[in-house]
């Protein structure tokens, strides 16, 4: 599996980043499939979580809601462009994902009443506002999660 950023997004989040500063921020990620295993982050919701940054559980209203909006933006094509993940920041500790963001990703591929078989976590955090820590988890229905290297073809200023 490859996962790359489309420059849009990567400006996007490094902006919600700074805005938010010591705040955590997080919500979904919108992928287009390149080709077999191979998607482009080309879109994400930003949700304010209420207390601890684990708690992006979501609501199935919420996240229908969200997935609408992202289909009247880029396009009704679900064939090429769908639900990826999620992504929240760690703003003060390390990107690697805590044993409850494991925990909540499990949920979300393993529950039998869902459609998503598949899902990205990304974890970021802005660094003296200059460059972004990334971790990309890939959690997987029936299998352990594996870390994925994250291909960014944008230069930091
Ligand atoms: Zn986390």
């Amino acid at each position: 599996m490859k996962i790359e950023q489309a420059r849009e997004v990567e400006s996007r989040l490094r902006a919600a980043l700074a805005k938010a500063g010591r705040r955590e921020i997080g919500g979904m990620l919108m992928g287009e499939q390149l080709g077999p295993d191979h998607f482009r982050i080309v879109d994400f919701s930003i949700d304010a979580f209420s207390g601890s940054h684990s708690h992006f559980r979501r609501d199935p209203a919420l996240h229908q809601k969200t997935l609408d909006e992202f289909f009247d933006r880029i396009g009704r094509n679900y064939q090429r462009f769908n639900y990826l993940g999620e992504w929240h920041s760690h703003p003060s500790f390390s990107v690697y994902p805590s044993v409850e963001d494991a925990e909540t990703m499990t949920d979300i591929v393993e529950n039998d009443d869902s459609v998503i078989t598949f899902a990205a976590l990304l974890i970021v955090r802005l660094r003296w506002r200059l460059w972004i820590d990334y971790s990309l988890t890939m959690f997987a229905k029936g299998r352990a999660p594996y870390g994925l290297e994250f291909s960014r073809r944008v230069v930091w200023l």
